[in-house]
């Protein structure tokens, strides 16, 4: 058995002082992850630094319309919270859809930004995984790969992002807030998530003892009519093999503005711009959406047990559009 120390934070600076000094620690926040991680000794740090007594938990409305999550609010406290609700529907859907109750009510925004893959490969210390051990091979690439990405893969590693929450966030345009040992700073959420391409065990951009402090959704009118869709195995407790943030501002019948972002299908939450070119100034139809849908799946890169996945997600982004566009259309 390994000792692993402990101490708990009272304020931001001393927590980002603490990880950022010392390699081998790491921030605890909700843990819902990281514990099991610790368990199956994927994760080896030496030193936790309990981050859940920082004051980062407030959920915010912002003037204008927009809102500021604290990177320790808790996942089903933003579900609920009113101006999620109310202006932020797809937020609120992707959150609830996200994890079971248990794990809602523990788990933290921050951390959920921060989730480590499901690749079964990650999690197993006997297997390949240039994640967990860079240069020693991708065990997904011929292995069990049904569940594994499509779009922004690379040689060096196929694993789908994990988080339904971010997705909607990267439709929102929504900015993470960090602070680290040279100050605070913001970065924009597509930003956030990094492409595996050959170094697929860097997956943000942060800085040793950079620490998530909140995220901030600027105030986005056309969101109050948006919608979150996960297509997965089972009804309950599942990860995605497909879903889809989606909002629409109609005019005329005509698409104004769109946001579309996918999970399940690729390595980080998915912003479908592809598809957001071609929808933009064209009307808000079914033949519209499948092209649409068609151009964002083009690239895909598939192997066989996952290959349904490119169709899946074709047909899960028409049907996202129509509730949306349904939406648009009743107020
Ligand atoms: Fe590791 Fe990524 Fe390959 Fe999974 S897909 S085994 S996480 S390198």
């Amino acid at each position: 058995m390994r000792t692993i120390s402990y101490t708990r934070a009272t304020d931001v600076r001393s927590a980002v002082t603490a990880v950022s000094g010392d390699p081998g620690s790491s921030f605890l926040a909700g843990g819902t992850t990281e514990v099991d991680l610790l368990r199956l000794d994927v994760l080896r740090p030496n030193h936790l630094v309990d981050i859940n007594r920082l004051p980062l938990a407030g959920i915010e409305d912002l003037p204008g319309g927009g809102l500021r999550i604290g990177a320790l609010a808790r996942m089903s406290e933003v579900a609920e919270a009113r101006g999620v609700v109310e202006r932020f529907p797809m937020l609120s859907e992707a959150l609830l859809l996200g994890a079971s109750a248990q794990l809602r009510n523990m788990a933290s925004m921050g951390g959920n930004l921060m989730q480590r893959v499901r690749c079964s490969y990650y999690r197993d210390t006997a297997s390949a995984c240039n994640k967990r051990v860079p240069g020693s091979g991708c065990a997904a690439l011929d292995g069990v790969n049904r569940g594994h990405a499509v779009l922004g893969t690379s040689e060096h590693c196929i694993a789908t992002h994990p988080s339904d929450m971010a997705v909607a966030l990267v439709a929102l345009d929504a900015v993470v807030h960090v602070e680290g040992t040279h100050g605070a700073r913001t970065l924009p959420i597509d930003d956030f998530f990094l492409l595996p391409g050959n170094t697929p065990e860097r997956e943000h951009p942060l800085t040793p003892g950079e620490l998530i402090t909140a995220i901030e959704v600027p105030p986005t009118p056309m969101a109050r009519r948006s919608h979150y869709l996960k297509v997965r195995d089972r009804e309950s407790y599942e990860f995605a093999l497909v879903s889809a943030a989606a909002a629409l501002a109609l005019e005329d019948g005509v698409i104004r503005e769109v946001r579309l972002a996918l999970g399940g299908v690729a390595t980080k939450p998915w912003r479908a711009r592809r598809a957001e070119e071609l929808l933009a100034g064209r009307s808000a139809d079914r033949e519209t959406f499948a092209r649409a849908a068609a151009e964002e799946l083009a690239p895909a890169d598939t192997r066989p047990l996952n290959a349904f996945k490119a169709d899946l997600a074709q047909r899960t982004i028409v049907r996202a559009l129509e509730t949306a566009a349904a939406m648009g259309e009743a107020t």
